[in-house]
């Protein structure tokens, strides 16, 4: 069984859409995948039709962007009830909170002269999708400013650039309770990824949300060298905490491909048993 359970797709900062994604995975020979977009669940249910007709098996949830002392970091939520109001009442917020950010990064940038435009920004949204700065990326690309996504995050977009607004986003540990109520199974994304110091939680804060019903670590991801996924199952072996691998894809947007990471199948059970709110679509 190769599990891959962490993947974007045009509902946020993905290049494919929901159904492709499911194509896709077929095609990298995948049995199931995740569907994580940033702060939404709108692509749920296409990616369910087409998991049903492409017999690959879908795994609902969302990457919840959370901010702890200034930095990032990213919660996975499966198999949540994606009409529960708290948690859908905080995506919308957060959602919104973006596109007004999106539009003041722009700002910074331009009025620095870099050849950049809210309007051009806006036509690389998908309809619906969570804006995010990969947008502002695409945009700058399309304009041939820079080659590639990540040559415009090493430039101007990163983290501790002069140009990056925050936008709303709850703290991490909102966020797993969020999720816990909402009837899913909370995981940590990435929580030692390189390019994210700021954003990086301490073993303690991680036992924090662990006693709040963290339910696991993103152990294998494409952001974490050998140590940093050494370190990442120690602590859930610590903490009692399941272990995931994905590849989190980005369709052209991003190097890593389908089945980069893998989950083991048995943790799939068990975010499976833990879940409430929602059921993987199963391959037939
Ligand atoms: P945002 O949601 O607007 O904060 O943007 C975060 C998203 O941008 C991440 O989920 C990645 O898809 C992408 N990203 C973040 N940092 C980088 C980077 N250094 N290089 C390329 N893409 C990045
Ligand atoms: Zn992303
Ligand atoms: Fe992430
Ligand atoms: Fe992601």
């Amino acid at each position: 069984m190769r599990i891959d359970l962490h993947a974007h797709t045009t509902c946020s900062d993905g290049t494919q859409s929901p159904s492709g994604l499911v194509v896709a995975a077929r095609a990298a020979g995948l049995d199931a995948v995740a569907i994580t977009d940033h702060d939404s669940t709108a692509g749920w249910t296409e990616a369910a039709e087409a998991g049903r007709a492409h017999r690959v098996g879908v795994v609902p949830g969302v990457e919840i962007s959370c901010e702890r002392d200034g930095g990032s970091v990213h919660l996975l939520g499966y198999l949540i009830d994606p009409d529960d109001r708290p948690l859908t009442a905080e995506l919308a917020r957060a959602r919104a909170s973006r596109a007004t950010r999106l539009e003041r990064m722009v700002a910074l940038l331009a009025a620095d002269g870099i050849p950049v435009r809210y309007a051009d920004v806006l036509t690389h949204v998908p309809a619906g999708a969570t804006p995010g700065r990969p947008h502002i990326a695409d945009s700058l690309v399309a304009a041939g400013v820079v080659a590639t996504r990540d040559e415009a995050f090493a430039r101007w977009l990163h983290d501790q650039s002069p140009y990056y607004v925050h936008h709303y986003a709850p703290d991490p540990l909102r966020a797993v309770e969020l999720v816990c109520a909402a009837g899913g199974v909370p995981v940590l994304a990435h929580p030692f990824a390189r390019t994210r110091g700021a954003g990086r939680l301490t073993d303690s804060a991680i036992g924090e949300l662990a006693d709040a019903g963290l339910a696991g670590l993103e152990a294998d991801h494409p952001d974490h060298d050998g140590p940093a996924r050494v370190r990442a199952r120690e602590l859930a072996g610590r903490l009692g905490l399941i272990v995931t691998g994905s590849s989190d894809y980005h369709g052209a947007g991003k190097a890593s491909r389908l089945g980069d990471n893998l989950t083991d199948p048995s943790v799939l059970a068990a975010i499976e048993a833990g879940g409430r709110g929602a059921a993987v679509v199963r391959a037939r």
